[in-house]
């Protein structure tokens, strides 16, 4: 069986709406599938009026942080006219209009003005995130690639990695737990923790009533696959897997094979 629990429409980073990207996973023969956008569930308003012989997973991926570290988490199968869910949503939408603010700020030193104006001018722009400053500093001349800019301004650790003032972890898994859905860590390897640092993470997250990891998380060599596979197991988690799905590239994919989690509890 094919599935995708992680990906994103335009309204969040990724460049498809959600009925493209609903035909897309059709294509690929995906047979349960999940829109997770960051920090919100506009594209189920769209969805409503789309037929699709999908089964769908209304999902979200909330931004939090672990222990000042950028975490993310994703709620699957959450009902998305929850108020739990609608007010964390709230929450998270004014801090990433202030958080844009303060970005920003940060980069004028390197020659960065008018960010906000400039990314809020071009089209289909409905949350601003990193990577709407990432390519604005390509387009200056500023960063001479995505590598560059999330390498030296943006990503973690970085000058423009602000990620104070999101809810913070509990209330997140509270939100999702509320709402009905499973919170499941979005992408364990990407917080390049230490060993010891990511099981903490994962004794916190399950502390929390989290239930679930992702084991596939987009492209993935097998040796991160296995020990994702060993921690999933150690710990009693749930494993789901999703693409990570932002736009259609040589390199980004939609669709997992279940079988690179068999012999495990899923998700689904
Ligand atoms: P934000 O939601 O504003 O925190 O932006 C984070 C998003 O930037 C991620 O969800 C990715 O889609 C994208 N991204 C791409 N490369 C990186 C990177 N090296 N570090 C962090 N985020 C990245
Ligand atoms: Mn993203
Ligand atoms: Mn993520
Ligand atoms: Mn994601």
């Amino acid at each position: 069986m094919i599935v995708d629990l992680h990906s994103h429409s335009y309204y969040s980073d990724g460049t498809l709406s959600p009925k493209s990207l609903i035909e897309l996973a059709e294509q690929k023969g995906v047979e349960i599938f999940s829109i997770t956008d960051h920090d919100n569930v506009d594209a189920y308003h769209e969805i409503k009026i789309i037929q699709t012989k999908l089964t769908i997973i209304p999902g979200i991926e909330f931004s939090t942080s672990w222990n000042k570290i950028g975490v993310h988490i994703v709620g699957l199968n959450v009902d998305t006219q929850s108020e739990f869910l609608l007010r964390a949503i709230e929450y998270q939408k004014n801090t990433r209009l202030k958080r844009a603010e303060l970005i920003a700020k940060k980069l004028e030193k390197y020659g960065l003005f008018g960010a906000i104006e400039k990314i809020t001018k071009k089209v289909n722009i409905n949350q601003i995130g990193r990577p709407n400053f990432a390519n604005l500093m390509i387009e200056e001349g500023i960063a001479k690639d995505w590598n560059h800019a999330f390498k030296k301004y943006l990503g973690a650790g970085k000058v423009g990695d602000v990620k104070n003032g999101w809810l913070d972890f509990k209330q997140v898994l509270a939100a999702i737990i509320s709402s009905g859905g499973i919170p499941v860590l979005a992408h364990p390897l990407y917080y390049k923790l230490t060993n010891s640092k990511l099981k903490r993470l994962i004794q916190d997250f399950i502390s929390n009533g989290g239930e679930a990891m992702e084991v596939i998380n987009g492209f993935q060599n097998p040796q991160k696959t296995n020990y994702l596979k060993e921690l999933c197991l150690s710990f009693d988690l749930k494993a789901s897997l999703g693409s990570d799905f932002h736009s259609p590239s040589k390199w980004n994919k939609l669709g997992c094979h279940t079988n690179l989690v068999s012999g495990l509890k899923t998700v689904w």
